[in-house]
């Protein structure tokens, strides 16, 4: 990771970037506040748009299992409870208690960072090896109330509709958190990799239901280059998503996820965004982009 004083910014508007997407762990929003405004204001100044990705904060925005959260540590009974009835390291999007820290760290990150808007990055429910969460009292509450039965063991359609629900008025809060601060402050959410098959049992796999999301302002695709070529999907993979996205109006950002940008998939990422009809392109790569230009 580059550290964030080192980022040349002007240079990055002069390569005709527009905004650039600034990672907020938990731990270094919570020690390292100052820091990151400073470097956001420098952003601005230089001219780009800046968005803000909280990470860590209870989980539930998981893009990288390797950030950590203090805050699994400190409140370990509103963690997600799995089918086997044991906690899992990720926050239940249900629990009220989580819920209100987290819309509190989202308005305190607010006022202390000046952005254009936050990314909701890969939220998701525990699901590993068929195992699933969440079996916690408030989410069998919350499901018996509106299904009229109790919460099924297995991972039937009715609960899988019950999980996309939840993190569906997840992002409603997080959205109304930020704008309860400034009312133009815009969500975006970056849902787990489409394409990727493990997406189906997080949640956040129905692209229509997120489009329609009325706290969101637009929709991040992820994609990752695959195989020995390192090439990018075929748009054809990626249409429905896009197409779901435009059915609700909403912007569509291309993001590349990898850690090896090189001058070929900076090309086919710029075709791709092309055919999806995205207004943005997002690098994740910044170093690698760096060093290819030089
Ligand atoms: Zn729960």
């Amino acid at each position: 990771m580059a550290r964030l004083d080192e980022i040349p910014l002007s240079w990055l508007r002069d390569q005709g970037m527009d905004f650039i997407v600034i990672s907020c762990p938990e731990d270094e929003a919570r020690w390292e506040a100052e820091r990151l405004a400073a470097f956001t204001r420098a952003a601005a100044h230089a001219g780009l748009d800046r968005y803000l990705a909280p990470t860590g904060y209870g989980k539930v925005l998981d893009p990288d299992p390797a950030i950590p959260s203090l805050y699994l540590h400190t409140h370990p009974q509103t963690l997600q409870v799995d089918s086997r009835g044991r906690r899992c390291a990720k926050a239940c999007p249900n629990d009220p208690r989580f819920l209100e820290w987290f819309a509190g760290s989202m308005r305190t990150l607010a006022w202390m960072v000046e952005a254009r808007g936050f990314v909701w990055d890969a939220p998701s429910f525990y699901h590993s090896r068929g195992v699933w969460a969440c079996r916690c009292s408030y989410c069998q509450r919350l499901f018996s109330a509106a299904a009229g039965q109790p919460l099924p063991r297995s991972l039937t359609p009715e609960v899988l509709d019950f999980r996309r629900r939840s993190l569906s008025l997840f992002l409603l809060a997080a959205a109304a958190a930020i704008q309860s601060v400034d009312r133009r402050l815009q969500s975006v959410v970056a849902p787990p990799p489409p394409l990727d098959p493990s997406t189906s049992t997080t949640g956040a796999d129905d692209w229509r239901q997120l489009a329609a999301n009325a706290g969101m302002e637009s929709l991040a695709l992820v994609v990752t280059p695959e195989g020995r070529g390192y090439r990018l999907p075929e748009s054809d993979l990626l249409q429905p998503h896009s197409q779901a996205a435009a059915a609700e109006g909403k912007p569509l950002w291309l993001w590349l996820a990898t850690e090896q940008l090189h001058p070929e998939l900076v090309h086919e990422g710029r075709i791709l965004a092309r055919q999806l009809g995205a207004e943005a392109v997002v690098w994740s790569d910044y170093e690698g982009f760096r060093r290819r230009k030089g």
